[in-house]
């Protein structure tokens, strides 16, 4: 990879300074301190297409890289960390439609994650999944023409803006995964039988660390969602 800061990344990266010095800076204590989702400064992250800024060009996004990306969110960063995590989630969301969805998900999906109109959200982590994804109990079985997903996640930055949640799943079983669950472990916080996804409480939106990444420290149950293709892409209702 090649690192040199050319003239065109120095460019980049200073619009994105500037962008953070006078549209995050002065609203992120406010935000945090209210624990408010920076909806608005990612609606004009958008209309520059900085939330498209891996997105390929020809889906309408900015075609920039690894290096880029790095510039940038460092520099989002220093000015409000959840700003950059919301973006970069959003961001690996669209890589992986790009790199294993089909032609016809990437057209439906990428030019609007774009401009952050469909926002992606990552159901990787579990109670049990941190730093360790191979303890993922979550599952995914076949069930005629469409996947049943069977578990929960948690810390889902971007979740109650989600438009498209790609959610991790294992299938085949594994043997690590069928011990019962220990008492301590919290119950789903709604029941889902109806396969209406669940949603944790707003009460729960407060209790995020990082307090405006609008990140649900509660766990939310998975849902069924329709197989449409390798990439297991779900649009929230
Ligand atoms: C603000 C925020 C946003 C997040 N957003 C998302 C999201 O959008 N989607 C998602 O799926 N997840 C998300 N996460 C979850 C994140 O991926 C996990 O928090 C992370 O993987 C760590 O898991 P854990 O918190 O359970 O810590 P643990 O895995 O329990 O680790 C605890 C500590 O032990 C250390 N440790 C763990 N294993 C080892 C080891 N083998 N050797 C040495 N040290 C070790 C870790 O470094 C850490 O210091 C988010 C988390 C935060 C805080």
């Amino acid at each position: 990879m090649d690192f040199e800061l050319t003239d065109d990344r120095a460019a980049l990266r200073d619009e994105a300074r500037e962008f953070a010095r006078t549209e995050i800076a002065p609203r992120a204590s406010e935000l945090d301190r209210n624990r408010e989702y920076p909806a608005e400064i990612l609606g004009e992250l958008g209309e520059r297409r900085l939330t498209g800024l891996t997105i390929p060009e020809a889906y309408g996004g900015r075609g920039e890289g690894t290096v880029e990306l790095a510039l940038v969110t460092e520099e989002l960063s220093a000015a409000m960390m959840p700003v950059a995590s919301a973006m970069g989630l959003h961001l690996g969301v669209a890589e992986a439609i790009e790199r294993f969805g089909t032609e016809a998900q990437r057209e439906a999906y990428l030019p609007e994650m774009a401009r952050f109109e469909t926002v992606g959200a990552l159901g990787l982590s579990e109670t049990n999944a941190g730093s360790d994804k191979r303890s993922m109990e979550t599952e995914a079985r076949k069930a005629g023409d469409e996947w049943v997903l069977d578990g929960h996640k948690r810390w889902v930055t971007n979740y109650f803006d989600a438009d498209v949640v790609l959610t991790y799943a294992k299938t085949g079983g594994d043997p690590r995964t069928t011990s019962p669950p220990s008492s301590s472990r919290p119950t789903p916080s709604r029941s889902n039988t109806s396969g209406t996804p669940s949603v944790p409480t707003a009460s729960s939106r407060r209790k995020c660390r990082s307090r405006a990444s609008a990140c649900p420290t509660r766990r939310a149950s998975a849902t069924s969602a329709k197989a449409t293709s390798t990439a297991a892409t779900s649009r929230r209702a």
